[in-house]
This record gives structure tokens, C-alpha cells and sequence, in this order.
């Protein structure tokens, strides 16, 4: 599932093709990448491409387009249409296609970019991050995953954080001391910067916009690795469900 490092790099590799240019039609291929009436594309321009949270952000001259990937969305420059194309942005130069296997993404147009969300994980200071932390009650990972706390952390990167940052999935968030909360984010902003500069992670079948994979998966260090060494201290990597999610640490690293 793509996470911020996913969609910043679609949004980066887009973006060197997409902006500036014209959106001629849009071509809906499926009714379910837009829910109600498609909105008129034609003629707008597409001002910059970002990401916004785990999601591709699209600005136009008149409000923008959200694109959610869901589980298995991509975002292609000059890709080949399949079966699985759901969309095609068809530009004054070139066309972007969106594909969805198992269809759980969506293209939406808003006036603004929604409301609600909390900060971008790299845009937030260690000194707000820590005071946000400390305002919750509830364990540190469900909190990482809280899109309305922070906007684009996932399972696959809180996993990793809290490794690095050598805190339990469980701990509980307000009783964190304010240096291993400063050293929470430190661990946050490093590694989504590594994980961006390696191209993102491709776990099941994530490409960025011209179809490359990305190769962050081979360093992660606990993630998918129930059973296995903790790469630190050679501990069984433990994996127990935290909100539902499949969650992995190490049971001597990482301390509540
Ligand atoms: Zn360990």
C-alpha cells in the first residue's frame, strides 16, 4: 500500500512530465474511480503534482484533483493501457493512465485540498511534533497511523519508525519522555528521506510513474520479518496486530 515515500516519488516523477501541461479529456473507464457526477477537466492546466499525505495531488488552475491509490493504484506516464486501466488523463502532450487492480482508489476533484488532515511528517518541527505526541492519550502506533495526527505514515513505515526510534508499538503515547519523543521524530524524518531517495518501497506491485520499482524494501528491518534476527541485537523480529494492523518490532529493542 503506498505510503508518503510512494507518493512523493509518483508525484516527482510525474511532475517533471505533467506540469505545465493541458488537460485535453479525461477518459472514465470505470465507474467506480469516480464517485458521482466526473467533473469538467477539459482545458484546465496542471499548475504542480505533490503529495499530499499517502495520496497524489494534483494542482490545476481551478482546484485540483486528488488521486488516492488505494491498495494497488498507479499512476503511469505514457503506460500501455490494459484491463486494468480505470482512467486515462489524456494531456495537450502525453497522457497519464490510472490503473487499479482490485479497484480501491479513486480520482476526486476539489476545490481546495481536504481539510482534516493532520501535518506532513516532514514538514512538522521535533518541538510541535513532541507536543502533539504528548496531547494523546492511546498507544504510539495507532496514533502514527492516524491520518488525522499525522498525514502519510502507514503500516509498513510506522513499523520501521518505531524500530529505529527503539519504541514499542505499544507504548502509551503521553507517558513518552520528551527525548525519546525528539528522537521518535529524528527517526521519522530520516528514514522517510532515505526511504524517498531509494524510490519508495515495492511490496506487492508498487511502480512510480514510469514504471520503476522502488528498492527502500531491502532495508527495511523488521517489517515482514516475523521469525527472523532483529538486524541490532539477533532477538526473534515478534509480530502481534496493533488496530488491526500486522505489526512488527523487536521484543528486546524496543521498550514501552
Ligand atoms: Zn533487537
Amino acid at each position: 500500500v503506498p505510503e508518503l515515500p510512494e507518493a512523493e516519488t509518483i508525484g516527482r516523477t510525474l511532475a517533471a512530465h505533467a506540469e505545465g501541461r493541458r488537460i485535453e479529456s479525461v477518459e472514465w473507464l470505470s465507474t467506480r474511480v469516480h464517485r458521482g457526477r466526473p467533473p469538467q477537466l477539459a482545458g484546465r492546466t496542471v499548475r504542480r503534482v505533490h503529495r499530499f499525505g499517502k495520496a497524489v495531488l494534483f494542482d490545476l488552475d481551478r482546484g485540483c484533483l486528488l488521486v488516492h491509490l488505494g491498495m494497488t493504484g498507479k499512476l503511469l506516464w505514457r503506460g500501455e493501457r490494459g484491463p486494468y486501466t480505470r482512467a486515462v488523463v489524456i494531456l495537450d502532450r502525453g497522457e497519464i493512465l490510472f490503473d487499479d487492480v482490485r479497484q480501491f482508489g479513486s480520482i476526486r476533484w476539489c476545490e481546495r485540498p481536504p481539510a482534516g488532515l493532520g501535518p506532513d511528517p516532514l514538514e512538522i518541527g521535533a518541538h510541535a511534533f513532541v507536543e502533539r505526541v504528548q496531547r494523546h492519550k492511546g498507544r504510539i502506533k495507532p496514533l502514527l497511523l492516524n491520518q488525522g495526527f499525522l498525514r502519510g505514515v502507514g503500516n509498513i513505515y510506522a513499523d520501521e519508525i518505531l524500530f529505529r526510534a527503539m519504541i514499542h508499538p505499544l507504548a502509551p503515547a503521553s507517558r513518552l519522555s520528551e527525548r525519546r519523543l525528539r528522537r521518535l521524530h529524528k527517526s521519522m524524518t530520516e528514514l522517510l528521506e532515505e526511504a524517498i531517495a531509494q524510490g519508495g518501497s515495492s511490496i506487492s506491485d508498487y511502480v512510480d510513474a514510469t514504471g520503476r520499482e522502488g528498492s527502500f524494501q531491502l532495508r527495511h528491518q523488521v517489517y515482514g520479518r516475523e521469525g527472523q534476527p532483529c538486524p541490532r541485537c539477533g532477538a526473534s523480529i515478534c509480530r502481534i496486530l496493533v488496530a488491526q494492523r500486522g505489526t512488527h518490532y523487536c521484543p528486546r529493542c524496543q521498550r514501552t
